[in-house]
C-alpha cells in the first residue's frame, strides 16, 4: 500500500544518514529505498515514454522501477515531487574541470590557450584539486550528474589523484580521461608510466564504479594552434590507451588547421566506438561518414565553439548522418559556466537558426542529446542516460516554484528553453541525494568558493614570479 505522504521530503520510518557524507559506497549501503513520488518523469526510455504522476523507486543506488501508485517501501525515504518535473541526470561530455579555477579569463589579451599556457604550468596538485572541485559543485548545482573530466593539465601523479580525490568526494559519475599538461612540449609524451600505475590501481580509485578511465589525446594536435605533435609521439600514447582498453578523447576543431584532422585519424585507422572526437566544427562530409561508420562519437560545445570563433556546431549533419553526439561545458574559462539547460537551448536554437526552421531539432531531441546520448558517447549508456529500471539512479528533480518557470506546460520544452540550475531542486547520483531541496549536500559550496580564490591568487602568483 502507497503511504501518505503530506510534507515535501520526509522519512517514513527510519533516520536518515547525517547529510554530510564521505563515502559513497557507505551511503549506498546505509540508505536503502528512495521513491521520488508523483512527479511528471521524463524517462528518456523510448519504452517507457513520459509518466505523469510517476514514481521512481530506487534501491541500492539502482533504479528498481518506474510508474504510477508504487508502493512505499518499508523504511524509504519518499521526495514528494508531486508539481516537478523529473528527468534523467544531466550528462556532460567534455569539460577541462581543473581550469574552473580561471572561470573568465580568457580574454584580455592572451586567449584561452594562451591563459592556459601560462597558468597551467603553476598549477600544483591542490590547485587542480580546488578547480576539479568547484566544477563539481557547479555541475551538481546544476543538475549534471555525469562529467567527463578531461584532465589536460596533469604534472605528475599527485595532480592527477587531485583530481580524482575531488571527483569522488563530490559523489558524480566521472569518467576521468588522464592527459598531457598544459605547456607541455609537441616531443614529450604524456606520462604513460603514470597512466599504466593509475589503470593498474583502478580498483582503488573508481570510487565503487562511479569512475571511469580514459585518456585525453592530443592526437596529431588537438585544437591549440601551437600544438604539432609527431606520430612518434601520439602513436604510442594511443596505442597505450587500446592496450589498456580505454577510451580516448580528442580535439578535433577549428580554423586554421581544422579541415584534415579527422581525415588523419580515419587514414590512419584510428577511429573506433571508443574514440571521442570533441567539436568537429569543421568536419566535411566525408569526415562526417568517416565518423558514422566507425561508429566514432563527438562532443559538442556550442558556447566555448561560439566564443572562440569555431563557428557553429554541425548538429544536424552529424545527427543526419547517424553520429553519436552529446553537449559539453568544456571550460569555463571561456564560457564562464556550465549551465547545462542554457546549452540545450543555444543548441537547439543554431540547429534551427542553420536549418531556417522552427522545427528542425525538436527540445525532446535536443534534451536526449544531453542525457541519454551524453551517456552514449561517453559509453556509459548501460549505466546511466535514462530512467530505466536496472539502471544506476541518477535523476534531477525541477521545480516550477520560480519566476523564470511558474507553470508547467510542456515538461521537456520547459527544460530546454526555460530552466535554469536554480530550479534544480534535488539532484541524485547513484542513488545518492547530491542537493536536497536546493542545498548541496556533500560539499560545501562557501567554503569551496573560499577555497577556490585562495588557490587562484597562489596560482597566479607563482606564474608572474615564473615569469620575471
Ligand atoms: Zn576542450
Amino acid at each position: 500500500m502507497p503511504v501518505k505522504v503530506t510534507s515535501t521530503i520526509r522519512t517514513v520510518t527510519q533516520p536518515q544518514p547525517p547529510p554530510r557524507v564521505t563515502s559513497a559506497a557507505r551511503d549506498r549501503a546505509a540508505g536503502g529505498a528512495l521513491l521520488v513520488r508523483d512527479g511528471y518523469v521524463i524517462t528518456m526510455d523510448p519504452a517507457t515514454g513520459d509518466v505523469p504522476g510517476g514514481d521512481v523507486l530506487v534501491r541500492g543506488g539502482a533504479i528498481a522501477a518506474v510508474g504510477t501508485g508504487l508502493a512505499v517501501p518499508a523504511g524509504a525515504r519518499v521526495i514528494d515531487a508531486a508539481g516537478m518535473i523529473v528527468a534523467p541526470g544531466l550528462v556532460d561530455t567534455h569539460w577541462h574541470m581543473w581550469n574552473t579555477l580561471l572561470r573568465g579569463m580568457s580574454e584580455g589579451g592572451p586567449g584561452y590557450f594562451r591563459a592556459c599556457r601560462s597558468l597551467g604550468p603553476a598549477f600544483g596538485p591542490r590547485d587542480v584539486y580546488q578547480g576539479t572541485l568547484l566544477a563539481c559543485a557547479e555541475a551538481i548545482d546544476a543538475g549534471i550528474t555525469t562529467v567527463h573530466d578531461w584532465a589536460h593539465n596533469i604534472r605528475g601523479p599527485e595532480h592527477a589523484e587531485a583530481g580524482l580525490d575531488a571527483l569522488a568526494g563530490a559523489g558524480l559519475r566521472a569518467r576521468f580521461s588522464y592527459g598531457y599538461a598544459a605547456a607541455q612540449p609537441n616531443d614529450r609524451a604524456m606520462d604513460l608510466a603514470g597512466l599504466r600505475r593509475l589503470h593498474a590501481d583502478w580498483g582503488r580509485r573508481a570510487a565503487g564504479g562511479l569512475l571511469a578511465l580514459g585518456m585525453a589525446w592530443r592526437g596529431p594536435g588537438g585544437s591549440d594552434p601551437a600544438m604539432h605533435v609527431a606520430a612518434a609521439v601520439y602513436r604510442p600514447e594511443y596505442d597505450t590507451a587500446r592496450e589498456l582498453g580505454i577510451p580516448v578523447t580528442i580535439h578535433a576543431c577549428g580554423p586554421p588547421r581544422a579541415a584534415g584532422q579527422i581525415e588523419v585519424l580515419a587514414g590512419e585507422r584510428l577511429l573506433w566506438p571508443g574514440l571521442q572526437v570533441v567539436h568537429a566544427n569543421c568536419a566535411t562530409p566525408a569526415e562526417i561518414g568517416h565518423l558514422a561508420a566507425a561508429g566514432a562519437t563527438v562532443s559538442l560545445s556550442p558556447f566555448s565553439e561560439l566564443l572562440i570563433g569555431y563557428g557553429l556546431p554541425k548538429t544536424a549533419d552529424l545527427l543526419g548522418a547517424g553520429v553519436t553526439a552529446g553537449l559539453s561545458a568544456d571550460t569555463t574559462a571561456l564560457t564562464g559556466n556550465a549551465d547545462m539547460f542554457a546549452i540545450m537551448k543555444v543548441t537547439q536554437g543554431l540547429a534551427n537558426a542553420v536549418a531556417h526552421d522552427e522545427f528542425a531539432l525538436t527540445a525532446r531531441r535536443t534534451l536526449a542529446l544531453a542525457t541519454i546520448d551524453g551517456a552514449r558517447c561517453l559509453g556509459l549508456d548501460a549505466v546511466t542516460g535514462s530512467l530505466t529500471p536496472g539502471k544506476r539512479a541518477d535523476l534531477i528533480v525541477v521545480s516550477p516554484d520560480a519566476p523564470n518557470l511558474g507553470v508547467l506546460t510542456d515538461p521537456v520544452r520547459l527544460l530546454v528553453t526555460a530552466a535554469q540550475p536554480r530550479n534544480v531542486h534535488t539532484v541524485i547520483a547513484d542513488g545518492r541525494v547530491l542537493k536536497d531541496r536546493g542545498a548541496l549536500t556533500t560539499l560545501d559550496a562557501a567554503r569551496i568558493g573560499r577555497d577556490a580564490r585562495q588557490a587562484l591568487d597562489g596560482v597566479v602568483a607563482r606564474s608572474g614570479s615564473a615569469r620575471h
